[in-house]
């Protein structure tokens, strides 16, 4: 990411959209986090339980539990907390791959890092790993991750929507070919929960990973479900006293897990309407941006996030490109990869080709976004492509 969309929407001045990094947290979230940060309030220590001041504190643990889990029709003794959807990623490969003594896991090669890296990391512990491509649409096909599976699979991992494309898994589909196969199915759905229905019984899901901060949440708060009916066997990746059912130990952020419940519930209610709003967005964004010569959709126009869009500018370099828009917030690609220059691993496995990877942005509209952000950053982007342009052409 460049440093002036950084600093930029730090003074609040460039236009955010990069909800695919991270969002805002909402006012009503942020209301409800601080009712556990004063004195006043619930500071207790929600594993205390020989006073009111636990007691109070696991109460309001609980309540968060169960917007989490109606988020995805899950039994909220099935939601552990973890610090994120990266921890949530770390306790579903690993925690399977130790339960079953090692084997095979089948993910794709598009996954978030949280996963590619953990995956690279059990290989090295001697775990067999299958790296399912995405198709040109940024799609990976159900029938591809079936075929991948062996009698030794112990996980199949596939994410529901790409971070840094958008585009839109079928997971319902492979989550019921696993179970007729008897594998366990995880999905990342970091991007997806709040945004896409999401059903853990009619998906056939047994891990979910999801973090509150994609979704108008604090930063440093995930979970990740784990089914009890049939339990899936998985062992536990921090120790130290056995929370969360044994499964995640550590004293309970009661303030993230609030937080991480309030957004879950705002998500809910408003779901369909503020999904269909951010489409509007994201068309209108789309519409303006199709209007500059040599534009091009990476991944499938209609299986993708509402907010999400990823767009090659032909003949620009993409940082060249995020250096001079110093009054929008993109980013190219994913944030936790743009520290290097190396063309997106996501873009690749795609078979973009790699100037058109390099000369990329992704541009995500989200719940605070307005139109009128909309149409300066279509202006902004039509007025520095064309200058850009014009300085590349012979
Ligand atoms: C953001 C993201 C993560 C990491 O989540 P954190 O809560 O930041 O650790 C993992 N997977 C996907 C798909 C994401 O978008």
């Amino acid at each position: 990411m460049s440093e002036a969309a950084v600093l930029g929407a730090g003074r609040g001045r460039a236009v955010y959209l990069d909800y695919s990094a991270t969002t805002p947290v909402d006012p009503r979230v942020a209301e409800k986090m601080n009712g556990c940060l004063s004195m006043d309030g619930e500071f207790g220590n929600p594993a205390s339980t020989t006073h009111a001041y636990g007691w109070d504190a696991a109460e309001l643990v609980e309540e968060a539990r169960v917007h989490v889990a109606a988020l995805v029709n899950a039994d909220p003794r099935a939601i552990v907390w973890t610090s994120g959807a990266t921890e949530s990623d770390n306790l579903a490969l690993k925690g399977v791959a130790e339960a079953a003594g090692g084997g095979h896991l089948v993910t794709t090669s598009y996954e978030h890092k949280a996963v590619l890296d953990t995956a690279k990391y059990l290989e090295g512990e001697g775990v067999q790993v299958t790296y399912v491509d995405p198709g040109h649409d940024g799609i990976v096909d159900p029938a591809h991750v079936v075929a991948a599976i062996q009698d030794n699979t112990f996980l199949v991992s596939v994410m529901h929507a790409n971070n840094e494309v958008g585009t839109v898994n079928d997971i319902a589909t492979i989550g019921r070919r696993c179970r007729e196969r008897g594998v366990p199915f995880h999905t990342d759905a970091a991007q997806s929960a709040g945004k896409l229905s999401l059903d853990v019984e009619r998906d056939c899901l047994d891990l979910v990973s999801i973090s509150a901060h994609k979704i108008y949440g604090p930063k440093g708060i995930g979970v990740l479900y784990v089914r009890r009916e049939p339990p899936v066997p998985i062992a536990e990746q921090i120790h130290g006293g056995g929370h969360e059912r044994g499964m995640r130990s550590g004293t309970l952020a009661t303030h993230q897990i609030v937080g991480m419940g309030e957004a879950c519930r705002l998500a809910a209610l408003g779901a369909d309407a503020e999904s269909r709003r951010v489409m509007e967005l994201r068309r209108r964004l789309w519409s303006h941006i199709q209007q500059i010569p040599g534009t091009r959709l990476n991944g499938s126009s209609e299986l993708r996030l509402p907010g999400t869009l990823s767009v090659a500018f032909d003949g620009v370099d993409g940082e060249t490109l995020l250096m001079s828009l110093d009054d929008i917030a993109v980013s190219s690609g994913s944030a936790c990869t743009s520290a290097t220059v190396e063309p997106s691993y996501v873009l690749r496995a795609m078979n973009i080709a790699d100037d058109l990877a390099a000369s990329s942005l992704r541009l995500t509209v989200g719940r605070f976004t307005t139109p009128s952000d909309v149409d300066f950053a279509g202006r902004r982007l039509a007025e520095v492509v064309g200058a850009l342009q014009h300085r590349t052409s012979p």
